[in-house]
Parts: C-alpha cells; sequence; structure tokens
C-alpha cells in the first residue's frame, strides 16, 4: 500500500472494554509539540486520520486513545453542518458554568446510550498540531463532546457518568462488547 492510500483511510477505533480506553493518556511535550512529532507519528497528518476517521464513523468527536494512541489529543466538530474541525493538544477545561443532561454515546461502545449530566459551557484552551495556542468557548453540544473527549484522555468512559437505572439497562449490551472482546484476545493469542 503507498502512504498516500494509507493516509486517505480511517484508522481501526478500539472497542470497550480494551485496557487502553481506561488509561490516562500523557500530555505532549513542549520539545514534541515543536518538532510537530510524538511517539512515531506526525501530528499534522495524524490529526488529519483523526478526523477523517470521526467523519468516517459519524461521530462529533474521537480522542486519541481511541484509535490505540494514548496521548492527550482529541478532534471534534459539533456543527451542524460538519464543517468546522477542531483538533486540540493537551486540553484544558476552564470556567464551567451551568448542567444539562443529555443522552450520549461514544464510537468505542457501540449501539450503547444513556442520559449525562454535564457542564452546559466552558472554555477549552489547548495547542493545534502546529504548536500554536487554541481557545474557544464551548456550549452545549460542543461543551459535551469537549467533556466527554477529555474524559477519554483521563481513561474515563461516558457510562461510569450514568445513573444506576441507566446503567442497569445497559448492562447485557456491555457484556456482549465484553465477551465479543474476550473471543477476539482469543483469536490473537493462537495466531
Ligand atoms: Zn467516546
Amino acid at each position: 500500500m503507498s502512504d498516500a492510500k494509507k493516509k486517505a483511510e480511517p484508522l481501526r477505533i478500539v472497542l470497550y472494554p480494551d485496557p487502553i480506553l481506561t488509561k490516562k493518556a500523557r500530555a505532549l511535550t513542549p520539545a514534541e509539540l515543536k518538532a510537530g512529532k510524538a511517539d512515531g507519528l506526525d501530528l499534522r497528518e495524524f490529526s488529519q486520520r483523526m478526523l477523517l476517521t470521526m467523519y468516517d464513523a459519524d461521530g462529533l468527536g474521537l480522542a486519541a486513545p481511541q484509535v490505540g494512541v494514548s496521548l492527550r489529543l482529541w478532534v471534534a466538530d459539533g456543527s451542524e453542518h460538519r464543517d468546522h474541525p477542531l483538533v486540540v493538544i493537551n486540553p484544558e477545561l476552564l470556567d464551567p458554568s451551568g448542567k444539562l443532561e443529555m443522552e450520549e454515546g461514544c464510537l468505542s461502545i457501540p449501539e450503547v446510550r444513556g442520559k449525562v449530566k454535564r457542564f452546559q459551557t466552558l472554555k477549552v484552551r489547548g495547542v493545534d498540531p502546529d504548536g500554536n495556542p487554541v481557545e474557544f468557548v464551548a456550549a452545549d453540544l460542543l461543551a459535551r463532546v469537549a467533556q466527554h473527549e477529555t474524559d477519554h484522555l483521563d481513561g474515563v468512559l461516558f457510562i461510569t457518568r450514568l445513573g444506576t437505572a441507566s446503567r442497569f439497562l445497559i448492562r447485557s449490551k456491555l457484556r456482549t462488547l465484553e465477551e465479543e472482546y474476550e473471543v477476539m484476545q482469543r483469536r490473537k493469542k493462537k495466531t
């Protein structure tokens, strides 16, 4: 496969309960940001592939651990026409205000949805793949995505933020995913 072809393909999304999803991702160092490279990845290229993967899967956001990379980077697009791509490295969420409960899902936990209470507005601060500072105010849907994706960088899945009743409802779906994961791991060991 040529490099050009590879770049145009979406990345494989890691599924629950892969342990990388509950691991805290590390921050990129100033030296890595200056070089635009970390863990053998070109940050600009990687971000573009993350965006491609997110759009391809019809997601609102995607965090690096969801494609098997334990670095503090996420991409998102909360716009109506899906034409406002965002890449945030080493994100910080500041000045949270208001609370809003809404249904949520996750590309790494297919077919599982549940209501999560999140802050309604906040400020997102971080760095872009060129090392330039990024800062914007996020409200409603985008604020929700920013919190969901930043949670991923801390190894926190939205299912742990659900109330007892919602958690009970998704129990069997989670068990199915856990069984599928086990089968896959056993298959991997054999080959
Ligand atoms: Zn998610």
